[in-house]
């Protein structure tokens, strides 16, 4: 890599014009070779670049991907072919461009501070919404802050970020991280105090572009650390979504920001509060119900509205202990839905296990559980549930 193309000469430069030097079919694409370029292929955890080509006629033509080939050449992927020789005029979408490299630039400044300080690797990068950078050590969430804190104080310094090609010899340049093995020229990203390693991507000019570095979470990851993080105006985004999200909570409880995580609390715990007295209300319920229901043919069926799995499985337990019928069902209509009813059967006589497949098959149902008790949901009326139950435990 030679390190030649434009946006190594300067990252800033947004247009440029050219020509098509080479042309041939990539897939449903075609691959263009121009005579020099503004686009940055995909490499070194840096995404490509997004932009278009401007012909002679005024035709703007989107470049769809750009990569480089195994002869170290850039090709740039459009729709359509052009001919060898054709002038193209290049425009890439700075803004995008931008955030990249204030995003890539804040990911060597944390990096950089992480390596001086415990001596990790980062054995991972990649860029999209957020920056995943993977250490090959292991960080607390209270180290890390302390990282972004000295990572913002370089950007406040407004430090310069240089670029060096460094030359057989050169003293004070052989001690600088890398990703990967190195091969050929080598190009280094110097920022003083902070970061010296090799890198192909692209970098502002200054740490003070950056704007902000903010890092977002920090997990376990294959014997290290994986750290979120964005920079600048991702950073300023990230920072609006949560305040919109902040804002729209505080509403909805009346309280002011900082009191947005107390009355989350207290109303967990008042949620709480009522799930356990529901709970028991129920069990009140559940005993009432066990005294009122009158067997039938050896089997009470109930019919019971607004109970969830655990509830039905409840009240149908107590049915069966209550020992007043062979056989005790509780069914629960499924709101919104015709004919669609969630079941538990429950008896100490009969063998529920073997009976479920018969069952669904007479009542369109599906489901299944132990000799004792089976549960599932029948989508049948409910008056063809009640005679298909009754037929199937009568006289047994
Ligand atoms: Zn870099």
């Amino acid at each position: 890599m030679l390190f030649n193309e434009s946006y190594y000469r300067d990252p800033y430069l947004t247009d440029l014009d050219a020509e098509v030097i080479r042309c041939s079919p990539e897939g449903s694409l075609c691959g263009l070779v121009l005579s020099d370029t503004i686009f940055y292929p995909e490499g070194g955890g840096q995404p490509a670049d997004r932009g278009f080509l401007r012909t002679e006629n005024g035709e703007e033509i989107p470049v769809r991907d750009v990569q480089r080939n195994p002869g170290q050449e850039v090709v740039h992927f459009v729709d359509a072919p052009l001919e060898p020789g054709t002038p193209v005029h290049l425009s890439v979408d700075f803004g995008y461009r931008f955030s990249l490299m204030q995003n890539h630039t804040g990911e060597h400044i944390v990096s950089g501070l992480i390596h001086r300080a415990f001596g990790y690797e980062n054995v991972g990068f990649h860029m999209s919404d957020v920056i995943t950078i993977d250490l090959s050590g292991e960080l607390s969430w209270e180290q890390a802050m302390d990282i972004e804190k000295k990572a913002n104080a370089v950007i406040w310094k407004n430090l310069q970020v240089d670029i060096i090609f460094p030359k057989e010899g050169d003293e004070g340049l052989q001690d600088f991280r890398s990703k990967k093995e190195l091969e050929g020229k080598i190009r280094l990203v110097s920022i003083p105090d902070t970061d010296l390693c090799a890198c192909c991507g692209l970098h502002v000019r200054r740490t003070g572009e950056i704007g902000l570095i903010k890092l977002l979470s920090l997990m376990k990851y294959k014997g290290g650390v994986r750290i979120e993080m964005v920079c600048g105006e991702k950073a300023l985004s990230d920072y609006e979504s949560k305040l919109d999200s902040n804002t729209e909570i505080k509403n909805l409880l009346s309280v002011k920001p900082h009191e947005v995580t107390g009355a989350v609390k207290r109303l967990l715990d008042e949620s709480g509060e009522k799930s356990a007295r529901i709970a028991k209300l129920n069990l009140l319920y559940f005993d009432m119900r066990v005294r009122e229901l009158e067997p039938e043919d050896g089997i009470i069926i109930d019919l019971e509205e607004d109970l969830d799995g655990t509830e039905i499985r409840k009240l149908c337990e107590k049915l069966k202990n209550s020992g007043r019928s062979s056989v005790s069902a509780v069914l629960c209509p499924v709101s919104g839905e015709k004919d669609s009813f969630r079941y538990v059967i429950a008896s100490k006589d009969h063998d529920l296990k073997e009976k479920a497949p018969d069952l669904n098959r007479s009542l369109k149902g599906r489901g299944g559980g132990s000799k004792e008790m089976i549960q599932g949901s029948f989508f049948s009326p409910y008056d063809e549930i009640c005679k298909v139950l009754r037929s199937a435990f009568s006289g047994q």
